[in-house]
């Protein structure tokens, strides 16, 4: 949708094919980065994304036993967004849609499912075949066609190009619990102890909790009582008995199958994929939306020209997956870093609050490290700017009021 955005804002005819009806999902990349919220002032949106509904979270915390270690704290990172925004994906999207449906070369086809690549004789990809609202097989000629599909991309798979699958120690389920007492807290908490792994977001009225559990295990877990995690949950964090009650069955509780995979080659002739179609990201620092955002912002900057003049080539979409390789492999590092250093000894069991890890003695020493953490996750590496054709001057007043 971003990319959609901005290439119609550069004058570039652009459809976007999205095989929902909405965009309502649970749970799904709500955490909005300094590095989405600049860029949103840039495109002229910051006053509109500020009067959706957002928490504001200022630090990551986490406690294992009885130590506890702030991992990040965004209140030290430069710019006027000290803070990651929990807004709901539907309404980020929405806003989105809104901001592209006013430009005349955007169009956006909901519910349309695309089901394979048109190639031409030379195997060159010249568009898609896609199933419409109405269940009729369509196609759609394009001279780019760019998979910006998620994690189980249809469009990569068809083209063939090859995935690298990185071992991640977890799943997660999430529920949300309510909050008894409404104080804020305005973080991100996680405990640690006995095998266990669970993370709290303040989402204002309710916790969104991401309870950790062994990859693979869920329908193992599941044959439980349900009873048994509210306890678990209960015993983590303090709740009393009424606060999990709400957790009444199985259904509240979804399941993220967490994955960490990136291609080798991000395009082929005439196909480029970006977000978690390229890269699919653990969930923890919740970064994947924000990289996905960053790709979309590279993409169209350094495609938006060529395409203008009808000369995109091969090489155009190499540069894109050059910018945007290092800030993804580094980000992959980091959480691979996390897994092996907290989440895998903490799941077994053998994490000691007595022999923490030498980064989190680090980040307990010295606080200005936390400042750092927070910028590597909140900004990331070579950071993208909204291109001169897509900037809107922002009204910050009307950001500020609002
Ligand atoms: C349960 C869950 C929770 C998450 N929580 C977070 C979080 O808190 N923070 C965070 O940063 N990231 C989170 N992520 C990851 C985040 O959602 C992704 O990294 C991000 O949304 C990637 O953006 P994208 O545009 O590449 O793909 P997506 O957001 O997955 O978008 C792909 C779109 O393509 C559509 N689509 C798929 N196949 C087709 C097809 N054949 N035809 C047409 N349309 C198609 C899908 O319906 C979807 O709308 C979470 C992921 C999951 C699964």
């Amino acid at each position: 949708m971003m990319l959609g955005l901005l290439l119609a804002r550069a004058g570039v005819e652009v459809t976007v094919l999205e095989k929902h009806r909405d965009f309502l999902r649970d749970f799904r990349g709500d955490t909005v980065h300094p590095s989405t919220l600049r860029l949103l002032d840039e495109l002229g949106l910051g006053a509109r994304f500020a009067r959706l509904r957002a928490e504001r979270l200022e630090q990551m915390r986490i406690q294992i036993g009885s130590t506890t270690t702030v991992l990040a704290d965004f209140r030290r990172i430069p710019g006027r967004h000290k803070y990651i925004a929990m807004v709901p994906q539907w309404d980020f999207l929405d806003l989105l849609a809104t901001a592209a449906a006013e430009e005349p070369s955007f169009t956006l086809r909901m519910d349309s499912t695309v089901t394979g690549l048109r190639r031409n004789g030379s195997g060159r990809v010249t568009g898609v075949y896609y199933r419409d609202a109405d269940g009729a097989d369509c196609e759609l000629a394009a001279e780019l066609t760019v998979g910006c599909d998620g994690r189980w991309s249809a469009v990569r798979r068809e083209a063939g190009l090859a995935v690298v699958d990185f071992a991640i120690p977890m799943d997660v389920w999430q529920v949300r619990i309510p909050k008894h007492d409404n104080a804020r807290t305005g973080e991100v908490f996680g405990r640690f102890g006995d095998g266990q792994v669970a993370v709290t977001m303040d989402r204002g009225d309710y916790f969104q909790t991401s309870y950790l559990i062994e990859k693979g295990a869920d329908e193992r877990l599941r044959a439980r009582d349900i009873a048994e995690f509210r306890i678990r949950l209960a015993e983590m964090f303090g709740w009393p008995e009424q606060q999990v009650a709400t957790v009444r069955s199985w259904d509240e509780v979804k399941l993220l199958r967490a994955e960490m995979n990136r291609l080798r080659r991000w395009y082929g002739d005439g196909v480029l994929c970006i977000g978690d179609a390229a890269h699919t990201m653990s969930p923890v620092g919740g970064v994947g939306v924000n990289l996905a955002v960053q790709d979309a912002v590279a993409t169209a900057r350094i495609l938006a020209e060529p395409l203008r003049r009808g000369q995109l080539t091969t090489r155009d979409l190499a540069r894109v997956q050059r910018r945007r390789s290092l800030p993804t492999i580094v980000a992959q590092r980091s959480q691979r870093g996390e897994h092996d250093l907290l989440l895998r000894p903490a799941l077994a069991g053998t994490l000691d609050e007595r022999r923490l890890p030498m980064p989190l003695r680090a980040l307990r020493r010295i606080p200005a490290l936390r400042g750092l953490t927070a910028y590597l996750g909140g900004i990331g590496l070579r950071p993208e700017h909204a291109p001169s054709f897509a900037y809107r001057a922002p009204n910050l007043d009307s950001v500020e009021q609002s």
